[in-house]
């Protein structure tokens, strides 16, 4: 969906920018030396926009040391006191998110907009399924895509009252449903950018499954500017996922390795190839479909689309690309053999 773009800090989000990605920390944000030395490593996994908590003035002061030690933009957030909003973004914060909902009245919201206003910096409005406000609760019978909506345009309305549209939305829920659901209904009439994410999606499988299915379902439609995978784990984990989701939806490049399901004619131990070859290519930077096939007679033509792979026969296996055979080699020699290809390194060319 087209949507008007603003800038955080040196990250454009919507119009057709490409979607970023961006996560959370969960140090305490005045302690700055723990807070950079997360920053970096998100920095470093492939975060594009960091948020911090800013639940007291010396957290809010704290942003200005933050910013000076990363390079990636950092977004204050905040509940409740809309001075820790004006003091975030006196001391840089790229961007500041707030639920105007719960920070006390039009005299604050406005103060919060004159504060980005005067730091060139956008606002989002955050709006979460388990803090709606009581009317729109009890008008709607529950936390429902339409109630979050509507608190979202209200609020909206109000910045835009003040002359204010640097603006981008969040609408999250820990329900899928409800999630996607108010996402497309947002989409729909309004051109501001759209955070999208789950909100409380737990840990392990089953929240990888529910934020996929949220920001999937989403993203696939053509919904959403920027991202966050919430996951009750190190935030690193965050943006290993965001980045996987993105690659799986064509949206970001990357190695995507495709490996068949084994079956009865798999005559090698596929599962420790598997985890061989995906260690061995993650972190590469190159745009490539790598196959980790079964069994050398079928593998191939299976995995056609491939540009690169290998699959296994009895203690030897197949080099191919394209769907061709280009070398045979024993069992023990194929992680390291297509490793080395899909690098261009020396050793790929040698065992050719
Ligand atoms: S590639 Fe071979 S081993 Fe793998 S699923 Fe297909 S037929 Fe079975």
């Amino acid at each position: 969906m087209a949507t008007r773009r603003i800038n955080v800090g040196s990250v454009p989000i919507g119009g057709g920018a490409p979607v970023s990605i961006q996560s959370m920390t969960n140090t305490r944000t005045e302690d700055v030396h723990a807070t950079v030395e997360q920053i970096k490593r998100l920095e470093k996994a492939g975060c594009d926009i960091v948020r911090v908590a800013v639940p007291t003035m010396e957290a809010a002061g704290a942003i200005r040391a933050v910013k000076d030690a990363v390079s990636v933009p950092v977004v204050a957030d905040i509940h409740f006191d809309y001075r820790l909003a004006v003091a975030a973004a006196e001391a840089g914060a790229d961007k500041i998110r707030i639920n105007p909902g719960n920070i006390g009245g039009e005299k604050n919201v406005r103060a919060v907009a004159e504060a980005c206003r005067a730091a060139g910096v956008p606002i989002r409005i955050g709006i979460n399924g388990g803090s709606l406000e009581k009317p729109l609760l009890a008008k709607y019978g529950g936390v429902t895509p339409e109630a979050m909506v509507e608190s979202a345009r209200a609020q909206a309305a109000m910045l835009e009252r003040f002359g204010f549209e640097n603006i981008c939305i969040s609408l999250t829920a820990s329900d899928v449903r409800t999630t996607v659901a108010a996402n497309r209904l947002a989409a729909a009439p309004a051109d501001y950018p759209l955070h999208i994410g789950l909100t409380e999606a737990g840990a392990g499988d089953s929240a990888l499954m529910k934020a996929s299915a949220a920001v999937g379902a989403l993203l696939i439609d053509g919904i959403g500017d920027t991202l966050r995978v919430s996951l009750t784990d190190d935030p690193v984990k965050e943006v290993e996922t965001a980045r996987k989701l993105l690659r799986v939806l064509g949206l970001r490049g990357g190695v995507n390795i495709v490996a068949c399901p084994t079956c009865g004619r798999t005559q090698i131990d596929l599962f420790s190839l598997y985890r061989e070859v995906e260690a061995g290519l993650a972190g590469l930077d190159r745009d490539v479909t790598v196959a980790v096939m079964g069994c050398a007679v079928n593998g191939p033509g299976e995995a056609a689309e491939a540009d690169y792979g290998v699959a296994g026969g009895r203690e030897w296996g197949i080099l191919f690309k394209k769907g061709r055979e280009i070398a045979r080699l024993p069992e023990s020699e194929l992680a390291r053999a297509l490793i080395a290809l899909v690098s261009e390194d020396t050793y790929g060319e040698k065992v050719l």
